[in-house]
């Protein structure tokens, strides 16, 4: 006879491991699917500094410790990717690519992944100058020149934010009109200290190796006159979207247009009510604030709305 499981939470980022922690410590037996990427993002990361209760500390060891403390608790810890889903009959499916598996209950906490340019230097430099998250890293460039890659409103909510705390912000954009909106536009032009580069990409991130990797300018072309120019800066952010990691769902959940689960407190939906015992917690089913914090919270609610079904269903 197949074995049911209480509840499976795919992923193992801030969310999956609190979602874990909350529903062992409410009664349940849950299982965590850690993914392609144990620990999460925060593990592509050096410092964190923004997560209550450490002042700083490295992204791989603030994620050892959450899957340290949802092992000591007793949450099972599986190794599995999982390829598709079956939630169109209870109990819920899931096929991983080592393993099978049947639950009552399910939270999908796969995060999302930030695109990046794919422009040389740009991955050695990832961590050490280049960032795809400007609330996370802008703190490390106060005072100092960065460039922003963008022209929808994650670009201009960076320039915005990162404005108040760099001397200068560069806004590089490869149209000649921004996509974000009006509004936020207009709050960009009228800043002294921001100034964009039209019809521009950025072709190579350049920077120093030693000491240690330093980002110190970056290659720009000109899309009309096809020039290039070197750009001093301290700093670049990519804010050129977001994938969510939604992709094995294939159409068995509602999503936005851009691909993040649809969910009322964390409850996902299909055809706009909640699918009963499937849950969505993290940067999954958030677009907006995408952090660790927001995202551990809402694998708290997820757990806790989890276990409330379990008890009414048993
Ligand atoms: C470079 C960088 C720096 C950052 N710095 C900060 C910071 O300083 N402070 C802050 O608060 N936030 C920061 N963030 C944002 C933060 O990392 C995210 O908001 C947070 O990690 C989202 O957590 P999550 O649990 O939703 O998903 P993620 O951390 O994205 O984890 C997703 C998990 O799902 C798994 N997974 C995906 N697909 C599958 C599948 N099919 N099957 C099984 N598992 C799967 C992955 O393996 C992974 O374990 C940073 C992000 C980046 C990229």
């Amino acid at each position: 006879m197949t074995n049911i499981k209480d509840i499976i939470i795919i992923g193992s980022g801030p969310a999956g491991y609190t979602a874990g922690i909350y529903a062992k410590r409410s009664g349940l037996n849950p299982i965590i699917i850690q993914g392609m990427e144990p620990g999460g993002q925060l593990t592509q990361t050096t410092e964190i500094e923004n997560f209550p209760g450490f002042k700083s500390i490295g992204g791989v060891d603030l994620m050892q410790n959450m899957e340290n403390q949802a092992r000591d608790l007793g949450v099972e810890i599986i190794f599995d990717t999982i390829k598709s889903v079956d939630f169109s009959k209870k109990p819920y499916t899931l096929n991983g690519e080592v393993s099978s598996y049947t639950t009552n209950s399910v939270i999908i906490a796969t995060g999302s992944s930030a695109k990046y340019l794919g422009v040389q230097g740009e991955q050695e430099f990832k961590g050490f100058g280049v960032s795809a998250c400007a609330t996370c890293d802008g703190f490390f460039f106060k005072n100092q020149v960065v460039a922003v890659v963008g022209g929808g409103n994650t670009a201009l909510a960076d320039v915005l934010y990162l404005s108040n705390l760099a001397k200068k912000v560069y806004l590089i954009h490869r149209r000649n009109s921004l996509r974000g909106e009006e509004i936020m536009q207009k709050r960009i032009f009228s800043l002294a200290n921001v100034e964009i580069l039209w019809d521009s990409e950025v072709i190579e991130v350049l920077g120093a190796k030693n000491p240690s990797p330093a980002v110190n300018s970056l290659l720009i072309k000109n899309n009309k006159t096809s020039q290039t120019s070197t750009l001093n800066v301290d700093g670049l952010f990519v804010a050129i979207g977001h994938t969510p990691n939604t992709k094995f769902l294939g159409t068995s959940l509602d999503t936005d247009e851009d691909g993040y689960l649809i969910t009322n407190n964390t409850k996902a939906l299909k055809n706009g009510t909640h699918l009963e015992g499937i849950y969505a917690a993290g940067d999954v089913q958030d677009k907006i604030y995408r952090q660790a914090i927001t995202s551990a919270g809402s694998g708290c609610i997820a757990a806790l709305n989890a276990h409330e079904y379990l008890s009414r269903i048993k």
